[in-house]
């Protein structure tokens, strides 16, 4: 059910490594652990981390910055400042095909309309692939990545019985179970540029940690998505790996972002953990905000755009107020400064935020 008329409606735990691949030392900071790859259980290893905290707002100029992605920087900023974080600002521009053009610049303007700053950045992951084909030549001579020829619908064919549905972007990657390996997968390889998709060996174990909203966390990915994609035909690291490196050389400590990205947690945590790089970031992951009907807020919602509430005359304030009543806060205009000394995560509702009709109105009264 879209909201009205379409114009611009609104729309820790356990964190120590008990199994590690022989994939060795990764850049500076790692910590070699013990391996058997097998064990049935990774309890991911969150610390203990450097003195400063490190975080990272994430956006990728997939689309513009609409309502649901600006609270979750909004919330991540506020943390950081509250509590000392650096913060690193980083495109992940990495999904070629799907970029806008000039939906990157514009991200970074309007996180600025909206009051917030960052100490580190922007870095944009497409500059340079060379720290990712790095990881890959370790993960190859670790014998812990293959290449693999199967299209998507060759391997939906092949499957027998559906498998569990993942959460977030998993969906859109079809389950890959270990019985379509290739033969010669798991041997030492040497990895080069490539147009082939390149599969991590996914262990067949239950991934344990302590996500600092959701709570406990036990994901097998194995079981959801199977032996991943972490390069692409495309010839660039696919998003898991691309996160996992940057988070580590950015010395990112605190992930916040939203919960379509909780079962990637347990992904992440499987590469950190076959890179030999630990610790884990610590994880943060808040409910989406959807529209009336449940789903998560998109262009069927009508225009939420953030840009579009600025060009009709909202200012920042006004956008931080909404927000702000979405986050348990009193819902009056206030600047990013005020939200960020306001702001505490347990009055953050537990359930989905609903954009709603009154929202898209209060955010247009003069
Ligand atoms: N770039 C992703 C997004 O805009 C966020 C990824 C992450 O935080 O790990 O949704």
């Amino acid at each position: 059910m879209p909201l009205r008329g379409v114009r611009r409606v609104c729309s820790g735990i356990f964190v120590r490594i008990v199994s590690q691949s022989s994939g060795g030392q990764f850049g500076a900071g790692s910590r070699a652990g013990t391996i058997p790859p097998d064990q049935d259980t990774l309890i991911v290893d969150h610390g203990p981390h450097g003195a400063v905290e490190t975080t990272r707002l994430a956006p990728s100029p997939t689309g513009a910055l609409h309502l649901g992605n600006a609270r979750t920087f909004l919330v991540n900023w506020a943390l950081a400042r509250q509590r000392g974080w650096r913060i690193v600002l980083r495109i992940e521009d990495l999904d070629g095909p799907r970029n806008k053009p000039g939906a990157a610049d514009e991200a970074i303007q309007l996180l600025e309309w909206l009051g917030m700053d960052w100490d580190e950045g922007p870095h944009r992951q497409a500059h340079d692939l060379d720290p990712y084909r790095d990881a890959m030549s370790r993960l190859a001579a670790a014998g812990r990545v293959y290449a693999c020829e199967l299209t998507r619908s060759q391997i939906e064919a092949a499957a027998s019985a559906p498998q569990e549905q993942p959460s977030g972007d998993a969906g859109r990657e079809s389950h890959f179970p270990p019985e379509l390996r290739p033969t010669g997968a798991g041997e030492v390889v040497r990895f080069q540029d490539t147009e082939s998709n390149w599969r991590l060996m996914m262990p067949d174990r239950e991934v344990r940690f302590v996500d600092e909203f959701a709570g406990e966390q036990r994901l097998n990915p194995q079981r959801t998505i199977g032996d991943m994609v972490v390069w692409t035909r495309r010839n660039e690291p696919a998003y898991q790996l691309a996160v996992v490196v940057d988070d580590h050389r950015h010395g990112v400590t605190r992930v916040v972002r939203g919960d379509d990205l909780l079962d990637s947690a347990a992904r992440q945590a499987t590469l950190y953990n076959a890179l030999g790089i630990s610790p884990t970031p610590r994880w943060m992951h808040l409910p989406l905000v959807v529209g009336p009907d449940g789903r998560r807020l998109a262009k069927r919602h009508g225009d939420t755009r953030v840009m579009s509430y600025r060009d009709a005359g909202a200012g920042p304030e006004r956008v931080i107020g909404l927000i702000a009543s979405w986050c348990g806060l009193e819902r009056r205009d206030m600047s990013a400064a005020e939200f960020a000394g306001a702001l505490r995560p347990d009055t953050i509702p537990r359930s989905p935020i609903i954009c709603t009709p009154e929202d898209d109105a209060w955010l247009l009264r003069r």
